[in-house]
């Protein structure tokens, strides 16, 4: 039986924090799909066919990744995806609170799919895709935190 996991999220955009946890999800799985949330309460700044278009030129020839989109309830996603697992990082204790409750909600919607759980690895706990706009919109630098073209193209959108 196939393994495969759903790594969903706003990626808006995606971070050298996110890149990490999908590195790492492809050691725990036969297939990870990265799945752009469409109906995101936040308010993104990229489209969600720019932010697929942006994980898909970071993964150009990694066969284990899909990049999808979800909207309504990921728990229905995940089954019409026929994965078993839901898998999101954390970084801080408020991740964790917010976390623990969405995977008790989706537990008890389908008690059959899993969310597992990975550690952000130090260097990335403090990163995150609204911080990284918060800084670039006041004209700091994106090194280390977002890839290359991900920073070329948030500073076109910020300048657009
Ligand atoms: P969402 O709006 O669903 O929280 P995000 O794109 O902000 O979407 O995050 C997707 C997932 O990635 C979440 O589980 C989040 O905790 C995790 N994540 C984001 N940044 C990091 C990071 N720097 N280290 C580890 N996990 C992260």
């Amino acid at each position: 039986m196939i393994r495969r996991a759903v790594y969903p999220g706003s990626f808006d955009p995606p971070t050298e924090g996110h890149l990490n946890i999908i590195r790492r999800g492809l050691a725990l799985f036969d297939e990870l799909v990265v799945a752009v949330a469409t109906n995101t309460s936040k308010n993104t700044i990229f489209t969600p066919e720019e932010r697929a278009a942006l994980l898909k030129s970071l993964f150009p020839k990694e066969k284990k990744i899909r990049i999808d989109y979800f909207h309504g309830l990921l728990v229905d996603y995940v089954r019409e995806k026929k994965a078993s697992v839901i898998l999101r990082g954390i970084r801080t204790m408020s991740d964790y609170e917010y976390e623990f409750q969405m995977a008790l909600a989706n537990k008890s919607m389908a008690p059959e799919l899993e969310t597992v759980f990975m550690m952000t690895e130090g260097r990335y706990s403090h990163i995150s895709s609204s911080i990284i706009k918060e800084i670039m919109r006041f004209g700091g630098k994106g090194k280390d935190m977002i890839p290359p073209l991900v920073e070329t193209a948030l500073r076109k959108k910020l300048n657009s």
